[in-house]
């Protein structure tokens, strides 16, 4: 198999005959052995029964159907884990990400990367609120993880079986695929595209799911809120040893003072900066925590001569 296409699918009863007939005007040409791999997030409309129509007539239309709505995130994932091409596309069903950018996107993996995503030149037919809060999100989170994940990229993009193999052994509850695909490394390029509207249907994405994913991402990719707990206590606690020289100085040296004030101030600057400092230390073990729990591997070889299957296998040491 050449090339499977993960389409994650909530609701999108209006556009998958139309996203079907696009993708194959796209890749049959292309002459590749493929699969048009379809998730169905627990949709309420008639998605499954659309994509069961195509799959009788199609055997390269592949479907998971999910039990309940587990999240676009999820929905992609089981997707790779059951995808069998040696490249692989993820797509949206409602024709927001173009199919017709498969073919460059297919050509420029071949030219020596793992991971080719698309860039968002533009937006259309988003709302001002939608578009603001993806470019403040994407910049923020740029600023605040130690890995580079591209701004204004979704999950629309093609990885090899390498990057799919490598995402497998990284079983984290709260996904957050961008963010472990360039966590993954090896040669990432992109091509640039503009982003349509939405073909038909109403966005499965509200805000309370853009707010998890949001949070999904920070926490999965960054300590700095944690670290802000830590450097505020820091900060607090300078100003009360400020406030506590000071008050020291008017009550022993100009006398100039009301009775009480100083005691109180020092007090409560002292006590406030002891408990983000408190905090920020419980952070940081909760971080490593997490980081363990998360049991990501702790490497991934892009290459080696070792050819051993298995180094410390019990047979050897008999
Ligand atoms: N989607 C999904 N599960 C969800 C929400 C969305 O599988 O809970 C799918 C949806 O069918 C589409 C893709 O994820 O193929 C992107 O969703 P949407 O277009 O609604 O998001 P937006 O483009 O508005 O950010
Ligand atoms: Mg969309």
């Amino acid at each position: 198999m050449d090339l499977s296409v993960v389409i994650p699918i909530y609701n999108e009863e209006d556009n998958i005959v139309a996203l079907y007939t696009r993708l194959r005007e796209v890749i049959d040409p292309m002459a590749l052995r493929y699969e048009l791999l379809f998730v169905n997030d627990g949709s309420l409309d008639r998605s499954l029964a659309l994509i069961q129509e195509l799959a009788v007539r199609d055997e390269r239309v592949r479907y998971i159907d999910f039990s309940r709505n587990f999240g676009h995130q999820i929905a992609v994932t089981a997707g790779l884990d059951l995808s069998a091409g040696d490249a692989v596309v993820i797509i949206d069903a409602d024709l927001q990400d173009p199919p017709e950018l498969i073919v460059p996107l297919y050509q420029k993996l071949h030219q020596g990367y793992e991971v080719v995503y698309a860039k968002r030149r533009s937006r259309q037919g988003e709302s001002a609120a939608k578009k603001f809060t993806a470019k403040l999100f994407y910049r923020i989170l740029a600023k605040i993880t130690n890995i580079s994940i591209p701004v204004d990229t979704g999950d629309f993009r093609i990885i090899s079986r390498k990057v799919v193999d490598a995402l497998k052994l990284m079983p984290e509850q709260s996904k957050f695929i961008r963010g472990q695909i360039s966590w993954i490394g090896y040669r990432q390029t992109y091509v640039e595209y503009d982003r349509a509207e939405r073909a038909g249907g109403e966005t499965g994405y509200t805000y309370s799911k853009m707010i998890r994913l949001a949070l999904d991402g920070i926490t999965a990719f960054s300590d700095a809120p944690l670290k802000a707990a830590t450097i505020s206590g820091f900060i607090v606690s300078g100003v009360a040893f400020a406030v506590l020289i000071y008050t020291l100085y008017a009550r022993f040296v100009t006398g100039e003072y009301e009775p009480g004030w100083p005691s109180l101030m020092t007090s409560i600057l002292f006590l406030g900066g002891v408990q983000l400092i408190a905090v920020g230390i419980i952070g940081e073990y909760i971080s490593r925590l997490s980081a363990n729990v998360r049991q990501r591997p702790l490497y991934i070889i892009s290459d080696t001569n070792i050819t051993r299957k298995e180094p410390h296998s019990t047979q050897e040491l008999r």
